[in-house]
């Protein structure tokens, strides 16, 4: 049976240690304060600030909770941010995405000081990563190099296959992975054979968006896999972009869905926050 990488039990190991990390900062007198902005009132992006919100409350971290109405336009919300940017006791700024349609996603990205990106999202902290440059990381793929580093996984001189191309998972993924001298290969939804490709993966991250889209003819014996996919099935039940059942029995190490990748996004969101807080 292959090693079952428990995301809850790695998140929930470096929320202590971020707890205590801020108790120390605290003692330094030093706070550390999370903007969190939502607009609209989508149900899917409610749950997930409160979540945010419950692990800034967790480690000790303030949070300042910004619900606007729908109809905020652009400048309002660009002008927020822009006061935020201002403020010094707020550290990270984190607009939960998606917006309602009548605002530009860039624009805001773009607004936000990349020394308060703690989503990793502004083009300058993307630059940063692709160059080797400290500046923050997306947290799902941040997330998914502490579940292998932490269950003893070596990535230098791995293949590694990455399934997607997306801003926020795909492409940070393959760079991290090159980071840490995997010998990185990106597929996406054009890429022929893909199979064949996916196959020569010693690690295999799946970020494709389509439900138990990868079947164990997808993967090479022994491989190590990585489901970032969240679905809900028919039955209402999560599933991956893996087909786990399938899957597991043919490779050394897999992660669940839920409780493989998801709980290390807001982990590495904090990790970022409290990291911006001490660099103050
Ligand atoms: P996306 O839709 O932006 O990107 C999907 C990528 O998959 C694209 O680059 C596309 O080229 C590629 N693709 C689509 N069909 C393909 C095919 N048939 N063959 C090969 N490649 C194909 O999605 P995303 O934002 O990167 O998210 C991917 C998945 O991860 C989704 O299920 C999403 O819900 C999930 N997700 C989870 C977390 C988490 O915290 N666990 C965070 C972000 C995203």
């Amino acid at each position: 049976m292959p090693h079952i990488i428990d995301g809850k039990a790695i998140s929930a190991q470096i929320k202590e240690e971020l707890k205590e990390k801020v108790t120390r900062l605290k003692e330094e007198g030093v706070r550390i304060c999370l903007a969190v902005i939502q607009v609209g009132n989508d149900p899917a992006s409610s749950v997930y600030v409160g979540n945010k919100k419950k692990a800034c409350a967790y480690i000790g971290i303030e949070s300042l909770a910004y619900e606007l109405p729908e109809e905020t336009t652009q400048e309002e919300l660009l002008a927020l941010i822009g006061e935020l940017n201002g403020k010094a006791e707020v550290n990270g700024i984190l607009v939960q995405l998606p917006l309602p349609a009548h605002i530009d996603e860039d624009a805001v990205i773009r607004a936000i000081d990349p020394k308060k990106d703690v989503d990793g999202f502004h083009p300058q902290s993307v630059g940063a990563l692709c160059i080797g440059q400290p500046g923050f990381v997306s947290c799902t793929p941040a997330g998914i190099i502490q579940l292998l580093k932490r269950s003893g996984i070596e990535i230098a001189g791995k293949e590694c296959v990455v399934i997607g191309r997306s801003n926020i998972v795909g492409k940070p993924m393959a760079l991290l992975l090159l980071r840490e001298n995997g010998t990185v290969t990106v597929t996406h939804s054009k890429t022929r054979n893909l199979k064949e490709v996916t196959r020569r993966a010693d690690i295999l991250i799946a970020a494709v968006g389509r439900p138990k889209m990868i079947t164990r003819d997808y993967v090479k014996e022994g491989a190590v896999v990585i489901d970032v996919g969240i679905h809900r099935n028919e039955n209402n039940k999560l599933c991956g972009d893996v087909d786990y059942e399938d899957v597991a029995p043919v490779c050394s190490a897999i992660t669940p869905v839920p409780g493989g990748v998801g709980p290390m996004t807001i982990a590495m969101l904090m990790n970022n926050c409290v990291e911006a807080g001490s660099k103050r």
